[in-house]
């Protein structure tokens, strides 16, 4: 600043300058002495070092000799020096000049980084997987929404915080840990790991891998959380019904085996005996039969294969057609049934055989959970209004417990206190629920009561 006052104010200052032996001489030349060691040190430029040094000794030299006009040498001896600051103060213009040029560039640049950075943070944010960014520290970096959500944790405001401060998870922390220390840059590791939160366990396929900084040694962690619990769920199910599938299919197919090689030994020894092992053959055959129709026809509906014919259908006469079938059974156990339907103008939009085989089942299943002289009865309830038409078939049988209400609806799923009452599958109405839910859209529904009977609902619009 004051270089460049003096380069500004130029040869008309020094005009003012006071002469030796004036008052304020002494201490305007120790000023200039000042200024200029200063000015040379500070600029560390060689031309201006050198011009200073010759006023300054020009100075110094008028200043022992008393010479009357240091004003005069002043005019030589400064203007170099003037010369030079200029020249300085150019260079330093255009050097500040392009440094102003250079921090718009910067500016800019960090613009584009912000908005790149705020780009990848709002993807971050939009990815339904949960992620974790570490440092070399085992420090959270960067963590998504998914993360905080899943992994039950408040997104840090600032800092970075340690992930065992964040993380509750103790076998997350530890796989982080020992991926961070493998410190192998670009390597990946595919975990499974199931993980509590709010009281709830969902699976994770975690997908770990290692970052490299600027020093090879240095790492950072990436885990990627990617939610299979239903995936695992489905595995899990399908390994069941595989299983429930073949020990259901060996128990009939034993007993057939059993039987024939019974009949091989010769080990029915009158006609009448034959015939009784004949019959079970045919009766375990029947029962082989039915229940791979059964697996067929829910792995058809499940996986959305099967051919539906829908058609406007009168609920009526379906009923009709079934109680008509099931009649010789009811009789045979000496079973009432009653029936309250409703008229035949109301349809709904079904497939007629997958109609008449889920109302058969039910019907079926109230026969044979009914003990002899019970009595059935078959209800239909139409809600105008809301446009539905609900068929009730109810039975005074043995009810279900319960406990296993919420269930009989499965797969493979027999009531254990029912099971000296009939034999079955406990497919028939996993198959019903399947035929009414998936395939018409409707509804089904069980209520019970053990010792007095139960009721079973199936609920349709009405077209
Ligand atoms: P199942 O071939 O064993 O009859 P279902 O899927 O039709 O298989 O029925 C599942 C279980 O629900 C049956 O094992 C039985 O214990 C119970 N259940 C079904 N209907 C009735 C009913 N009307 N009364 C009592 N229990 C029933």
């Amino acid at each position: 600043m004051l270089l460049a006052g003096v380069v500004l104010a130029g040869p008309g200052l020094y005009r003012q300058l006071p002469s030796i032996g004036e008052p304020g001489f002494v201490n305007f030349a120790a000023a200039i002495l000042v200024l200029l060691g200063a000015v040379s040190g500070l600029m560390a430029h060689r031309q201006i070092r050198k011009s200073c040094d010759q006023v300054g000794a020009s100075l110094l030299k008028a200043y022992q000799e008393g010479d009357e006009s240091p004003l005069a040498l002043n005019d030589r001896a400064l203007n170099p020096l003037i010369q030079s600051v200029n020249q300085m103060m150019m260079s330093i213009r255009a050097r500040m000049n392009e440094l102003a040029r250079k921090v718009r560039e910067l500016e800019i640049q960090l613009k584009i980084v912000q908005l790149e950075r705020d780009h990848a943070e709002s993807i971050l944010h939009s990815i339904s997987d949960a992620v974790l960014v570490t440092d070399p520290w085992d420090e959270l970096v960067l963590a998504n929404e998914s993360a905080a959500r899943a992994l039950g944790f408040d997104i840090p405001e600032e800092g970075r915080p340690p992930i065992d401060q964040i993380l509750k998870d103790p076998k997350l922390i530890a796989l982080i840990r020992e991926m961070r220390a493998s410190r192998s840059s670009g390597s990946r590791k595919v975990v499974e790991h199931s993980i509590q939160n709010n009281g709830q366990e969902r699976t994770y396929k975690i997908t770990l891998s290692c970052l490299t900084g600027d020093r090879q040694d240095a790492s950072g962690v990436v885990a990627v959380l990617h939610d299979i619990t239903r995936e695992a769920e489905i595995a899990r199910m399908k390994n069941d019904f595989v299983s429930h599938v073949s020990h259901e299919l060996r128990t009939p197919l034993a007993s057939i085996r059993a039987y024939i090689e019974m009949l091989i030994d010769g080990e029915a020894t009158d006609a009448k005996q034959q015939a009784e092992f004949y019959e079970v053959i045919q009766n375990e055959a029947n029962r082989l039969g039915r229940l791979i129709d059964n697996i067929l026809d829910i792995s058809r509906i499940e996986s959305g294969i099967v051919k539906v014919n829908k058609q406007p259908l009168s609920l009526t006469v379906v009923i009709k057609e079934a109680i008509e079938i099931i009649i010789p059974q009811a009789i045979g156990k000496n079973i009432t049934i009653q029936e309250n339907i409703a008229p035949a103008i109301y349809q709904v939009l079904a497939d007629k055989d997958m109609i008449h085989r889920a109302i058969l089942n039910l019907m079926s299943n109230a026969v044979k959970y009914t003990p002899e002289g019970g009595r059935i009865s078959v209800l239909t309830d139409v809600n105008e209004v809301e446009k539905r038409i609900t068929v009730k078939i109810s039975d005074t049988g043995v009810g279900i417990p319960p406990k296993d209400l919420p269930h009989v609806f499965d797969k493979f799923y027999r009531v254990e206190a029912n099971n000296r009452m009939a034999k079955g599958t406990g497919l028939g109405l996993s198959l019903v629920k399947q035929i009414v839910e998936t395939v018409h859209h409707g509804k089904v529904s069980v209520e019970s009561v053990v010792g007095q009977g139960s009721t079973f609902s199936i609920e349709l619009s009405l077209c």
